[in-house]
């Protein structure tokens, strides 16, 4: 299960927060400011399921409590987005969700708010909200989230206890994944495809990370055009995965560009793509990302995903054709 300690290194007050939480000290209201995928979220959760655990460690991920915040069907956990197709939280939402915090608990006493684009209010949700924060109810909880800390009016921050979130570096994640147990042959797979956050690095599927060193290894084997028809026929099919496997792709060239910066050893990669990154020099690999963006505009343009994927392994086989090797 995700715990807290999945988070220690993304910000110095996990710790604080979970004992807040488990000894029911909490703050009114708490605001995690930071770049995408550093765990806020998922902390933000967890911080709601200890609130109202039955469990003897709390969150204990099992009992009742728990499982229905996950579930997002806890009657005391009220979640507030934008309307579906609306970019902003209107005012109107606001007052409703507020309404809850005047209303009786269902279950453990205490009830929570979570806002997890709060950035998406609009100034006048940001008032109303403002007027609840300075007078907060006992037992009521806020939890906002935000990547855009200067979206938010100073009297909202303030009036919240704010809290940052940091990428970890891949050495940083690799070592957290090391101390909780993962295998040492998927740490550095996991740590570079989860971007410096450790929750998503063990959530990542085995079999993405199969597939992702499947991909490595077919690819960077594309020597010339006459190689390219049967790897695109082995991934032609999968449209449904076309964002995942642009992903990773986009990932393994990274490593690849690091590589060839002379910044890191392709640890990570299989031999056909450790070769390509010793045989094409920097330029070549900032090209071939050019390319895994025009990719990405393909596949938004509704572009039939076998041309997605020649028009990728073409930059490939040019660039093993143009550099000696
Ligand atoms: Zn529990």
């Amino acid at each position: 299960m995700d715990d807290f300690e999945n988070y220690v290194g993304q910000s110095v007050h996990i710790e604080r927060l979970r004992s807040e939480f488990a000894e029911g000290t909490f703050t009114h209201a708490y605001l995690f400011a930071g770049p995408v995928g550093t765990g806020k979220k998922s902390v933000a959760r967890l911080c709601a399921m200890t609130a109202l655990c039955r469990g003897e460690h709390r969150p204990c991920g099992v009992c009742g409590p728990c499982r229905r915040v996950l579930a997002e069907t806890h009657p005391d956990v009220h979640v507030l987005r934008p309307a579906a197709g609306k970019r902003e939280i209107a005012v109107g939402q606001m007052r409703e969700l507020l309404k809850e915090a005047d209303v009786h608990t269902f279950e453990d006493g205490v009830k929570v708010f979570l806002i997890p684009e709060a950035e998406k209010m609009n100034a006048a949700s940001q008032n109303t909200l403002l007027k609840t924060l300075e007078e907060p109810a006992s037992n009521t909880v806020f939890l906002l989230t935000t990547v855009h800390l200067s979206a938010l009016l100073p009297t909202v921050v303030s009036r919240c206890r704010l809290i940052r979130f940091h990428p970890l570096t891949d050495e940083e994640t690799a070592a957290r994944l090391r101390a909780l147990g993962v295998p040492e042959e998927q740490v550095g797979v996991r740590a570079r495809i989860a971007e410096g956050c450790v929750g998503q690095a063990l959530a990542v599927e085995e079999k993405v990370i199969t597939l992702r060193n499947e991909m490595a290894e077919q690819f960077f084997a594309v020597h010339s055009l006459a190689d390219i028809p049967d790897i695109v026929n082995r991934y032609k099919d999968r449209k449904d995965d076309r964002q995942i496997l642009l992903d990773l792709f986009e990932e393994i060239v990274r490593e690849i560009l690091l590589s060839q910066a002379g910044r890191q050893e392709p640890v990570t990669l299989p031999q056909t793509a450790r070769n390509y990154a010793r045989a094409v020099p920097l330029e070549g690999g900032l090209a071939l990302r050019e390319r895994i963006l025009e990719a990405r505009k393909m596949v938004q343009s509704n572009v039939a995903f076998q041309s997605v994927l020649e028009t990728v392994l073409i930059k490939i086989s040019e660039e093993y054709t143009r550099w000696p090797w």
